[in-house]
């Protein structure tokens, strides 16, 4: 199954973090990533005020099941990164968020997918769509390129 996951990150070294992740979500068991999106700078959205995010998004081919796909990234969260959920928006050494698993669409009480929020968040779109931008969104039906067009933020969302 190919899964798509977005990879955040606003405290310490943000580029390091990201190259963690990467590392870290390659050695799951039964995982390969095949994709990997440019790394991002966005500017915090919400009432916190805090440093800015470096954002990216991957494709993971894995044959884990989207119900232990998401153990195994709120794994990486809390003991290689040290979260603690604590503010909801608020800072995070790494937020790591399954977008899609294929097209399948599940509505559990801790497992939405498609992310509930993706479509809404040019910091999302704008990596997936470079490595994905012909993808169908299962439930809008739109690719990820179109997607992005309708996008009305202004979100500022730059490669670096
Ligand atoms: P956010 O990523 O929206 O800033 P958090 O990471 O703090 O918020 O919270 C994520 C919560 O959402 C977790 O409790 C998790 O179980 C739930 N959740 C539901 N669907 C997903 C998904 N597809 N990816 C990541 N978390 C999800
Ligand atoms: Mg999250």
């Amino acid at each position: 199954m190919d899964a798509y996951i977005a990879l955040g990150s606003n405290i310490g070294d943000r580029e390091l973090n990201l190259l963690r992740a990467v590392a870290e979500l390659g050695r799951l068991p039964d995982s390969k990533v095949t994709a990997l999106s440019s790394f991002y700078e966005t500017s915090p959205v919400g009432p916190i005020a805090q440093e800015s995010f470096y954002n990216a998004v991957l494709r993971l081919s894995t044959t884990l099941d989207a119900r232990t796909l998401l153990n195994r990234l709120q794994y990486i969260e809390s003991s290689i990164f040290k979260r603690i959920r604590t503010i909801h928006l608020g800072p995070r050494r790494m937020d790591l968020d399954l977008l899609l698993y294929g097209d399948r669409v599940l509505s559990e009480e801790h497992l939405e997918v498609p992310h509930p929020r993706m479509s809404e968040r040019r910091f999302v779109l704008q990596p997936l769509s470079e490595i994905a931008p012909d993808l169908l969104h299962p439930t809008s039906g739109k690719t990820i390129r179109q997607l992005l067009a309708a996008l009305t933020s202004d979100e500022k969302v730059s490669k670096i």
